[in-house]
């Protein structure tokens, strides 16, 4: 099969040919026919994180395709189930995190594309326990970016804690944001979209925001202040630390803002006005199974829909190169025909 794969941290990735995998006890193989490109791969590819991937490694979490093969004692996939394999590959299962329905924050837990190979190749081998079933309705190349950027903004938003009616900001429409800007619309939030890009906005506008904002050319927490004495919460999905802070300073008295986007580096915090306004500041990281199955039932029931640019696995070292400063919204997902 043909692969990407990390050789050498900060290196292009290698197009190899290897053996098919086969699945062992519990997995399923999965003919790939599409899978997202997410900044979480151009991180692995270049060992940017603490925890490092062990080399070689196969990056790609967002893979979805058809089952080809299922391994010993795996009855709740079938051959020719739409699957999607997504980051959580397998957790514990028996730890705290895992037993309190957070088994995102399993310390055992096993990463797709990380610690085992993931979906930049024609096949992967993914744990039956963890695999999504793609809902009929949504093709494969619209399914892919729903496996992490969809989940990843899903999860955030329910971490806003925000009600229906609820004014709610997506800061940063690339491609978590313009799905979390449809994500919130379809939960009945106000949406107030921010950027920095004229086209991203006019996308957000397009999918559902009531209120957009240039923050290049307007103080955004300013202008919400004015507009509509603040929102009540805000979901991060910025790839630049200014709008972290910024995001902060948005809030009405009791708001909540939630991190999702994972931009190198740090920003301050005003601590008075953060306890005197009793501000929420959370971390999310993309979702667990079960948010998994409501996202992606949220999608086919509501007919969110990732922007999506197709691309060839052969391609991956010129996305990877451009992804950091990727000039349209959207995301990029390889196609295996
Ligand atoms: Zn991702
Ligand atoms: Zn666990």
């Amino acid at each position: 099969m043909k692969a990407a794969v990390v050789t050498t941290f900060g290196a292009p990735l290698e197009l190899l040919d290897l053996p098919i995998p086969t699945p062992g006890a519990g997995e399923v193989l999965v003919r790939v026919r599409a899978s997202g490109v997410c900044h979480t791969d151009l991180h692995a590819a270049r060992g940017d994180w603490p925890d490092k991937p062990a080399l070689p490694i196969i990056p790609g979490h967002e893979a979805v395709g058809e089952v080809v093969e299922i391994g010993e004692r795996v009855t709740s996939v079938a051959v020719g189930d739409r699957v999607g394999v997504p980051w959580l590959h397998r957790a514990c299962g028996n730890c705290e995190a895992c037993l309190s329905g957070w088994e995102t924050l399993c310390p055992q837990q096993q990463r797709s594309g990380y610690d085992v190979a993931g979906g930049f190749a024609e096949y992967v081998v993914a744990d039956a326990a963890y695999v999504a079933h793609i809902p009929h309705g949504i093709d494969f190349l619209h399914a892919a970016p729903l496996i992490c950027a969809g989940l990843t903004v899903y999860k955030g938003l329910r971490m806003v804690d925000a009600k229906p009616g609820d004014w709610v900001v997506v800061s940063g429409i690339g491609g978590l944001g313009h799905l979390a800007v449809q994500y919130a619309a379809a939960m009945g939030f106000q949406v107030i979209a921010t950027d920095i890009d004229e086209t991203k906005l006019d996308l957000a506008a397009s999918l559902g925001a009531t209120m957009t904002i240039n923050a290049k050319k307007v103080d955004p927490a300013g202008y919400i202040h004015r507009q509509i004495g603040g929102a009540h919460g805000a979901l991060v999905t910025a790839v630049s630390t200014a709008a972290f802070g910024q995001a902060l300073g948005m809030m009405r008295p009791g708001g909540t803002v939630v991190l999702n986007g994972v931009p190198p580096g740090s920003f301050s915090v005003n601590i008075y006005d953060l306890v005197m306004r009793a501000i929420t500041m959370r971390g999310s990281i993309v979702g667990t199974r079960h948010d998994l199955s409501r996202a992606l039932a949220l999608a086919a029931q509501r007919n969110i829909r990732p922007t999506v640019h197709p691309a060839d696995l052969s391609s991956i070292n010129a996305i990877l190169e451009k992804m950091a400063n990727w000039p349209m919204p959207g995301r990029v997902v390889l196609e295996f025909p």
